[in-house]
């Protein structure tokens, strides 16, 4: 029998649970950690509240977890109840699917100032993450200025605009639609260091926000390279320009009546926050693009911000023992190899990239080369060994049948028009398996 532990129980973590159970049937057992008490990672804590169609993906996940021969086993932090090291002493391989939960660091002038967050708080904030569901964002101020032009930023600008029969059907927490019903939000800028052919927006991610009932977005057409220079794009991204288009065809008449702006700034990069306490500007270098970079112009002016979100990609948080690659914000790894018996999967392994469905091909990836590692079962003690160890340190794990009692509990508390109500704090989520 082979022990195979995973650390991490989002999308990297389940779809590799799944390429163990292809690979060896029976012949594996697979426990698969998380440091909170509910699974999905990336699903529950990072996917936007209003795209339920893409949560599903964990009706796929919950085939696999109710498995014979897979456990959840939740509430356990590994490099704190139990390190790395223990976990390899128990288990033949380790597969570190931590996904790539920090900020990386916008690191300008006055990024200490208050009301200024990075995407992971902010996304955590209306997701309900227990980290963040203290972040209190303060969304009194006129102008919000949305730094990256990514996905997430894409997420972080439609969550502020929206209005509340728009959340119909989403999960968004209750703390956070109230804040956002109570905004006084008029504009919103999103900020670009390089231009419109550079973007990393997806297109029907992007289309999304071509249909928000407050707002229409504002691209400037001066901003847009001349059409016949689409054509060298690759699809995708020909698409998302293609929306860009129809954004700066729209006519100011039709923006008359609409409450909110959403503006594109293009070719602008942010140099420094300004404010006392809390931030009240954002000063920012128009670029230019030299060979695909963007080159500062040396003019600069100001946006009024009231509030700043920075969505300029993430990176993994580092486990004590296990080398990590500070330059890329991930664990050094080969292919998916740190060391031996030791493996990282998904964002861990390869940073913030691609879709949900990417990192299928990625679980598959590394069973394969554990399969080459080990092409027979070692003699480790596995899941014997650590329920051992956890009842030795009194830690309280949580089974996958304590979650579905947690999310009983959460559908049944859910707003009429809301798949569930999260709880957002860890105590709740313990209490309610005891209910
Ligand atoms: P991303 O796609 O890598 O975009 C990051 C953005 O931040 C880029 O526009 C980048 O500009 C900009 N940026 C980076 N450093 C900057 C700096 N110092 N100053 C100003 N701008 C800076 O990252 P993401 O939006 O966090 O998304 C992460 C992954 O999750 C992506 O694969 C994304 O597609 C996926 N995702 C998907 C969905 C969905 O609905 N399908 C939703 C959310 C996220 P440069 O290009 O100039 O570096």
């Amino acid at each position: 029998m082979r022990h195979i532990a995973i650390v991490g129980s989002g999308p990297a973590g389940y779809y590799t649970a799944e390429a163990a159970q292809k690979q060896w049937g029976d012949d594996v057992n697979i426990d698969i950690f998380d440091m909170l008490p509910v699974p999905y990672g990336l699903i529950r804590f990072g996917v936007a509240p209003d795209h339920q169609s893409i949560k599903g993906v964990t009706r796929r996940y919950e085939q696999t977890a109710l498995s014979e021969n897979v456990r959840f086993v939740g509430n356990i932090k590994v490099g704190q109840d139990v390190s790395v090291a223990e976990l390899q002493e128990l288990y033949d391989a380790v597969i570190l699917a931590t996904g790539a939960p920090r900020d990386r660091a916008i690191d300008l002038p006055g990024d200490h100032l208050g009301n200024v967050f990075g995407s992971a708080g902010f996304v955590g904030w209306y997701n309900g993450h227990p980290e963040f569901a203290s972040l209190n964002p303060d969304l009194t101020g006129q102008t919000a200025v949305v730094i990256g032009m990514g996905n997430v930023a894409l997420d972080v600008t439609r969550i502020l605009a929206k209005t509340r029969d728009e959340f119909a059907g989403s999960d968004i927490v209750g703390h956070a639609l109230d804040t956002l019903m109570g905004s006084n939000i008029q504009r919103i800028v999103i900020l670009g260091r390089r231009g419109p052919h550079q973007i990393m927006m997806t297109p029907k991610e992007l289309g999304e926000l071509g249909h928000l009932s407050r707002a229409a977005p504002r691209v400037d057409p001066h901003d847009l390279p001349e059409l016949d220079e689409d054509a060298m794009l690759e699809p995708g991204i020909r698409k998302s320009v293609t929306h860009l288009r129809s954004f700066a065809a729209i006519p100011e008449s039709h923006r008359a009546d609409l409450p909110l702006e959403v503006e594109f700034d293009f070719f602008a990069a942010p140099r420094g926050l300004i404010g006392e306490g809390n931030v009240r500007a954002i000063s920012v270098e128009r670029t230019r693009i030299e060979v695909g970079r963007a080159v500062g112009t040396g003019e600069f002016y100001e946006i009024p911000a009231d509030l700043v979100v920075s969505c300029i990609g993430y990176q993994t948080s580092p486990i004590a023992g296990v080398p990590f690659d500070e330059r890329a914000g991930r664990f050094a790894n080969d292919q998916g190899r740190i060391l031996p018996g030791l493996y990282c999967v998904g964002w861990a392994r390869r940073g913030p990239s691609g879709t949900i469905g990417t990192n299928r091909p990625d679980g598959f990836g590394v069973i394969e080369l554990i399969a080459q590692d080990m092409p027979q079962a070692g003699r480790k003690a596995g899941r014997p060994g650590f329920d051992a160890l956890a009842a030795e340190r009194s830690l309280d794990i949580v089974t996958f049948r304590d979650w579905k009692r947690i999310e009983e509990a959460e559908q049944a508390r859910a707003r009429d028009d809301a798949p569930r109500e999260k709880f957002v704090d860890v105590g709740d989520m313990i209490r309610a398996i005891g209910q």
